[in-house]
């Protein structure tokens, strides 16, 4: 495919486009402008080396949704592609407008509208520690949020994310439920405002901001427990991966994370030397107060040792133990070895401990290093592999992805900046297809993204 056609930038009138927005407040400082362009593409050594350097025109700072309006007409009366963000912690390039125009800053919209019993209706801007920190207060808490929680948005966790802390539990937000409803404004002259609702909701979930401004959304909310963060040593990784496969299917002990990490990635983990023994794979796990007991059982069972203890602790300056999952686990390592990537790889439900020693057996630990998170997956415990690789050239990268896809190990290529090529779907889903035609149809929103989506007008 030819990379600079898909680059390519449009060209547009940007001092109409910014004298139609009127008192919307713009930035155009290059300094900001270079780091609101960016996410942590950078984890990928190829995408790295593609999106480098990918910067926007302005950027534009709405302070509430009658701004977002305004600028979703002006963007469509002058033909600005919009590049939407919210915290930027996306990890594929989300949010870096591949075609220069208008990077919306949607931190602004952070209002809680309102929380009934286990529903929420909160401004997509809202960062998910903030909203918490409200909920908790009632009772109540996210069903899940990424290692970034404190840095991410809820809106660019709907629209780029995928499971998290809590995953264990509900799944991931593409779950029937994980998203309750979502406000969506359309990038057209007259832009339209859509209220989806139920499975509809779920049209926004995974895609890539490309699928019009989200204003609002309706998340469904957990009890809030008093959680403990635990690491459990074992002598070898099989051991460790048994424990929080049985933990992760023990329906009785009420937990939010499950983390198996193979020596050495500990190693990686700044000031954690003291929990994680030389050698010895770890499970890091988030538990309530009041299941603790049973899981220090189950521990004991499969020969684990307890060698940290402490209640989930997120005050200014303290290291929730999430933070050395899902891809922290990744950050971590790359904070000290610049050629460390990683895979994003579902494993199947069926013979789960099966795939895992085939995997073993396939990959030298100095290429390969299994990290798991245990998340259900439409209605099955099973757990998603974000391995650490020793990369060496993107050919043995995309070698080693395939070998897992031979092994019925479904890839989630996080080395692509196109959505589709990311599934690896010839075309994208048709309900997100279907849905973007309604909300953009000049195809301005995060263009350069959908790669089979033809703008209809
Ligand atoms: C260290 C690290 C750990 C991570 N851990 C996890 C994890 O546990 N689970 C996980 O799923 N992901 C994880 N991620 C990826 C990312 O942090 C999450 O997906 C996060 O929720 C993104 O939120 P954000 O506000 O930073 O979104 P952004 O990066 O700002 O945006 C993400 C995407 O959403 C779009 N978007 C943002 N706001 C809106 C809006 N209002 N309307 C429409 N589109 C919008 C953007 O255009 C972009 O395409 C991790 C990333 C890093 C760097």
């Amino acid at each position: 495919m030819n990379l600079a056609a898909k680059v390519a930038k449009p060209s547009y009138d940007l001092a109409a486009f910014t004298a139609a927005l009127g008192d919307v407040p713009v930035d155009d400082d290059p300094k900001v402008l270079t780091k609101k362009s960016r996410d942590f593409f950078w984890f990928s050594p190829v995408l790295k080396h593609q999106l480098e350097g990918k910067v926007g025109d302005l950027l534009i700072e709405p302070r509430d949704e009658a701004d977002v309006i305004r600028v979703a007409a002006a963007a469509a009366r002058y033909r600005v592609p919009v590049t939407i963000r919210g915290g930027g912690t996306g990890n594929y390039g989300q949010c870096v407008p591949v075609q220069g125009g208008v990077i919306l800053d949607m931190t602004a919209l952070d209002a809680i509208a309102w929380q009934k019993g286990a529903l929420l209706r909160v401004g997509a801007g809202r960062k998910m520690s903030e909203i918490d920190a409200e909920t908790r207060k009632h009772g109540f808490e996210l069903r899940m949020h990424p290692s970034t929680k404190r840095t991410a948005s809820i809106g660019g966790f709907a629209a780029g994310g995928s499971a998290g802390a809590g995953s264990v539990t509900y799944g991931g937000l593409r779950e029937l439920g994980n998203i309750m409803g979502a406000r969506v404004i359309s990038l057209e002259e007259t832009p339209r405002v859509f209220e989806l609702k139920g499975d509809a909701a779920l049209k926004i979930c995974h895609g890539w901001g490309t699928t019009g401004i989200i204003t609002a959304l309706e998340m469904p909310l957990a009890p809030a427990f008093d959680w403990v963060d635990l690491v459990v040593s074992f002598g070898d990784f099989i051991s460790a991966v048994r424990f929080g496969y049985e933990l992760a299917l023990a329906d009785g002990i009420v937990k939010k994370l499950v983390t198996p990490v193979a020596w050495p990635i500990p190693r990686y983990f700044p000031g954690m030397g003291a929990y994680f023994a030389d050698g010895r794979a770890a499970v890091i796990v988030m538990v309530a107060e009041h299941s603790v007991a049973p899981c220090l059982s189950l521990a004991a069972a499969h020969n684990g040792e307890i060698t940290y203890r402490r209640p989930t602790d997120e005050s200014t300056g303290a290291h929730p133990l999430y933070e050395l999952t899902w891809n922290h686990t990744t950050m971590h390592a790359l904070k000290i070895d610049k050629d460390i990537t990683y895979l994003q790889a579902m494993y199947p439900a069926a013979d789960f401990l099966e795939k895992v020693a085939e995997i073993s057996a396939l990959f030298s630990p100095d290429e390969l290093l299994q990290h798991f998170e245990f998340m259900r997956h439409a209605g099955r415990q099973t757990a998603a592999g974000i391995h650490m690789i020793k990369f060496t050239t993107e050919a043995r990268l995309n070698e080693i992805m395939d070998m897992h896809r031979r092994c019925g190990i479904f890839i989630a290529d996080p080395h692509i900046w196109m959505l589709e090529d990311s599934a690896g779907y010839k075309s994208a889903d048709t309900d997100l297809m279907s849905f973007k035609r309604e909300v953009d149809p000049l195809g301005i929103c995060n263009p350069g993204k959908m790669r089979t989506y033809v703008p209809a007008r």
